[in-house]
C-alpha cells in the first residue's frame, strides 16, 4: 500500500523544492573540489541560474577523458573513494565512455531499481530473477543485478552461457522475471521453440527490458508478452547518467523519475537531465540525445511523475529520411514486429548522389515468406515506400546487448 508521501506521488511544487534542495547541497561538495563543473558552472541558488547553465553534451565528456586519461576531471573525490568503474559500449562508433561510481552512487542506482523500476513492475522479494546479458563493463545488467540483491529477490547471472543454456537454466531454476533486452527476449524464445522448450508454460511471469524502446513499442511487446505468457515493462537509464524511467501498470509509456533527476525537454523534443544523487561524478543539463513527448497528464497508477508518451521512440542519431519523410527505427520495429515469421531486421541506409537510399533487410526461416504485404503494410504506417529484402536466417548480427538497428552503408565507390 502506497503512502501519501511516496516521492513520485508529491505536488509538483514539493518536487522542485526537493530537487533544487538536493541540487543545491550536492554542487556545494562539487564545485569545491570537481575540475571540470567548476570550469564551467558558479554557485547557484534559484531556478533562474539552473536554467542558465550550460548544456552539457557527451562529445565534451570524451574530449576530457582523451585530455586528461583515464577517468577524465568529472571527479569530486580522489580515485580511491571511488568503488566501481563501467563503461559504455560504444556502439555508436564513439570510444567508450568510462565513469565511475562511489558507495555512495552506487548505492543510489540499486535504490532506484529496487524502489522504482522493480517496485512499479511489481517485483518482489519472492521472485527469482534470471540476467539473460553477458556482465562484462557495462553498468545496466551490474546495477540490475544489485537492484534485486537489494530487494531479497533470488538473482540469477546468465553470463557465459549461450541461448540454449540460458532457456534450460531459466526454466531449471524457475525464474520468474527475465531481464534482457527485447530482441534478445524474442531471440530466447526462438531458441526455445527450436529445442522443442515451451517457454510460455514456464512460469515467467514479468520481463524487464532496457537497451532498446521495444518494451514500449506495442507489436514487439505484444510479441514477447505472447511468446512467454508474461507481461513486459520497459526500463530507461544511461551508464553515465543513471537509471532515468520506468514504465507503469499503465504501460503506455515511461514514467521519468522526477525525485531524483531533473528533466527538462529541449525545443526539438531532445530530453536533458540533470541527476541528483551520483555527486561523484555527477551530470548537469546533460543532452541526452533522446527525443520524446512527454505528458503530465495523471497516471492511472497513481505516479505524478512526467511520462514519456510510448517510451523512447528516437535517438537523435538513429533518425533517417525517407522521400523528404523523417522517420525512427522503432517506427518501423512496430510494423515488422507483427510478423512472428521474421526472426530479425536492420534498416539498411546509403546516400547515393545526395539521395537517402533506405531498404529493410529482414532475416526469416520461413522459404515462402513473401516481403509483398508486410512492404504494404510499412507504406501504409510510414506513407512511404520502404523496400524489403529477405536474407538468410544467420545473415544479421545478433547479441545481447543493445541490437544496432540502422546500418549506414558508405557509397559506392568512395
Ligand atoms: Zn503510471
Amino acid at each position: 500500500m502506497r503512502s501519501a508521501t511516496e516521492p513520485s506521488e508529491i505536488s509538483q511544487e514539493e518536487l522542485r523544492a526537493l530537487q533544487l534542495g538536493k541540487l543545491r547541497a550536492g554542487l556545494t561538495h562539487v564545485l569545491a573540489t570537481n575540475a571540470f563543473w567548476r570550469e564551467r558552472l558558479n554557485s547557484l541558488s534559484g531556478w533562474d541560474d539552473f536554467e542558465r547553465l550550460p548544456l552539457t553534451s557527451k562529445s565534451e565528456l570524451l574530449a576530457d577523458q582523451t585530455a586528461h586519461p583515464p577517468f577524465g576531471t568529472n571527479l569530486t573525490f580522489p580515485v580511491d573513494r571511488y568503488v566501481r568503474l563501467h563503461q559504455t559500449s560504444g556502439s555508436s562508433g564513439d570510444q567508450p565512455l568510462r565513469w565511475l561510481d562511489t558507495e555512495d552512487s552506487w548505492d543510489w542506482w540499486i535504490r532506484i531499481w529496487a524502489g522504482h523500476v522493480y517496485r512499479a513492475a511489481g517485483v518482489t522479494s519472492t521472485d527469482r530473477l534470471f540476467f539473460a546479458f553477458s556482465f562484462g563493463p557495462f553498468i545496466g545488467f551490474w546495477s540490475a543485478f544489485d537492484g534485486a540483491h537489494r530487494l531479497g529477490a533470488l538473482c540469477i547471472s546468465g553470463g557465459a552461457m549461450t541461448s540454449e543454456q540460458r532457456v534450460r537454466n531459466m526454466l531449471d531454476i524457475g525464474a520468474t522475471v527475465l531481464l534482457s533486452t527485447p530482441t534478445y527476449a524474442l531471440r530466447l524464445a526462438e531458441v526455445a521453440r527450436q529445442i522443442g522448450v515451451n517457454v510460455s508454460a514456464a512460469g515467467i511471469g514479468k520481463t524487464i527490458h532496457a537497451g532498446e524502446p521495444g518494451a514500449s513499442i506495442p507489436a514487439t511487446r505484444d510479441a514477447i508478452e505472447a511468446a512467454y505468457s508474461a507481461v513486459s515493462f520497459d526500463h530507461t537509464g544511461m551508464t553515465e547518467l543513471g537509471p532515468t524511467g520506468f514504465s507503469c501498470s499503465a504501460r503506455d509509456g515511461v514514467h521519468l523519475i522526477e525525485s531524483e533527476f531533473i528533466f527538462e525537454v529541449a525545443a526539438d523534443g531532445e530530453l536533458i537531465a540533470t541527476n541528483l544523487g551520483r555527486w561523484g561524478m555527477p551530470l548537469i543539463r546533460y543532452r541526452t540525445g533522446d527525443r520524446v513527448v512527454v505528458s503530465r497528464e495523471p497516471c492511472s497508477c497513481g505516479s505524478s511523475f512526467m511520462k514519456v508518451v510510448g517510451g523512447i521512440r528516437g535517438r537523435v542519431d538513429d533518425m533517417f529520411t525517407v522521400r523528404g519523410v523523417n522517420l525512427y527505427p522503432s517506427q518501423v520495429e512496430d510494423i515488422v514486429r507483427r510478423y512472428q515469421e521474421v526472426t530479425g531486421f536492420v534498416i539498411e541506409h546509403r546516400r547515393e548522389r545526395l539521395m537517402d537510399e533506405v531498404a529493410l533487410v529482414i532475416e526469416t526461416p520461413v522459404a515462402s515468406f513473401s516481403t509483398e504485404r508486410l512492404e504494404a503494410d510499412l507504406r501504409q504506417a510510414l506513407g512511404v515506400r520502404l523496400d524489403c529484402r529477405v536474407v538468410t536466417p544467420g545473415t544479421l548480427p545478433r547479441s545481447d546487448l543493445k541490437s544496432q538497428r540502422i546500418v549506414r552503408v558508405p557509397p559506392a565507390g568512395g
